[in-house]
């Protein structure tokens, strides 16, 4: 909130029925990719003629009204977003609406390589990548994609364009690469980012495979401990990780689990996803349709109230742990 509020303004923010606020949104631009992750879409994007994403000016407008709702940081996701030419366009777009300080991307790092300055000089502060092996072939094997050396030359690129916060995503997978752990470790020695090592989370599509590659982040917290890793603190941008770190390395370990106790207690994001609907959860309802309101500016009041109405249905906590992950079919088509 602004201080001392505007006379006559009537300030509303998010936050929930149990009291947890929200600064940060996903927002998914495409569902469109071109990976075929095991976990997430093995046998490649189908493309469904019906479906258009939203444009730049919508994406301006539900920016805006969550910016004037208070959310701070909102990070471009998908599918994979560079898939979208208008992908400069779109980070411009939402780095200069006021209120947003801090414009964060998820990639595959694909065209990372060429394009980064470019992302950079439209006003991308933040980069998480997803990177699920060290090893070219497993990361083929995993992705569908031999492209691990242009990745990780990706990265250089952004650390060079001048991206600070730079993390990593991994997927845990049992058979696939929990035996890298070793590795990665080592690789955190002189990379001063964090690794974010995320559980295999079940979603409608995924069948057999959640069984066969799910490997819990416990084992990894015990060892970091051993190891001499420390716990850090919550930070207010952290939502639901464990953030680790060892006077050793310069890079830091977040540990997300989404099975384990009092994950969704600190839940601080919303999502909008790409046909712009907000979802409350990764893992709840259909969403709540937006898109009706993002025609005009001149909706915008309207707009907000749907948002905060549709805020009172958020739930306690997911229930993925009864095999319930909603109506997500897979992580693509709602922004993950
Ligand atoms: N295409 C981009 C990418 O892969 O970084 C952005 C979208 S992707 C859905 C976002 C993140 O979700 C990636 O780090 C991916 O590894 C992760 N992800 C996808 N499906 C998942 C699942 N079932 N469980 C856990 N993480 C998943
Ligand atoms: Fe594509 Fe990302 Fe899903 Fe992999 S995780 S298939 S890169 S959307």
């Amino acid at each position: 909130m602004h201080w001392p509020p505007e006379f006559g303004k009537v300030y509303m923010m998010l936050q929930d029925g149990f009291s947890r606020r929200f600064h940060y949104l996903r927002l998914s631009v495409t569902e469109a990719c071109n990976f075929r992750c095991t976990y997430c879409l093995p046998d490649g994007y189908r493309p469904d003629g019906r479906k258009s994403f939203l444009t730049v000016d919508e994406i301006r407008r539900v920016a805006t009204t969550f910016a004037e709702l208070g959310v701070k940081k909102i990070r471009l996701t998908g599918g994979e977003p560079s898939m979208r030419r208008d992908l400069p366009a779109i980070i411009e777009t939402v780095a200069n609406i006021s209120g947003i300080d801090n414009v964060a991307m998820t990639t595959n790092g694909y065209r990372l390589k060429d394009r980064a300055q470019q992302w950079f000089d439209a006003g991308l502060r933040s980069l998480n990548v997803s990177i699920d092996s060290l090893d070219p072939r497993q990361f083929q094997l995993i992705t569908g994609e031999n492209k691990l050396a242009e990745i990780l030359a990706g990265l250089d690129a952004a650390q060079q364009a001048g991206v600070r916060k730079i993390k990593v995503n991994t997927v845990l997978l049992k058979n696939l690469n929990d035996h890298e752990l070793s590795q990665f470790l080592f690789w955190l020695k002189n990379q001063p980012i964090q690794l974010r090592l995320i559980e295999l989370m079940q979603t409608g599509e995924m069948d057999a495979r959640f069984q066969k590659h799910h490997q819990s982040g416990l084992p990894v917290k015990a060892r970091l401990l051993r190891e001499g890793w420390i716990q850090q603190s919550r930070d207010l941008t952290d939502g639901p990780a464990e953030v680790f770190s060892h006077p050793d390395y310069q890079g830091q370990i977040g540990l997300i689990m989404p099975y384990s106790k009092d994950f969704c207690a600190n839940c601080n994001r919303l999502r909008v996803s790409s046909v712009g609907k907000l979802h409350l959860c990764l893992f709840g309802e259909e969403g709540v349709p937006l898109r009706d309101l993002l025609q005009v500016d001149e909706q915008n009041s309207e707009l907000q109230s749907r948002i905060l109405q549709g805020l009172t249905h958020k739930r306690e906590t997911h229930f993925l742990h009864e095999g319930n992950s909603g109506v997500t079919p897979h992580l693509a088509s709602i922004g993950g």
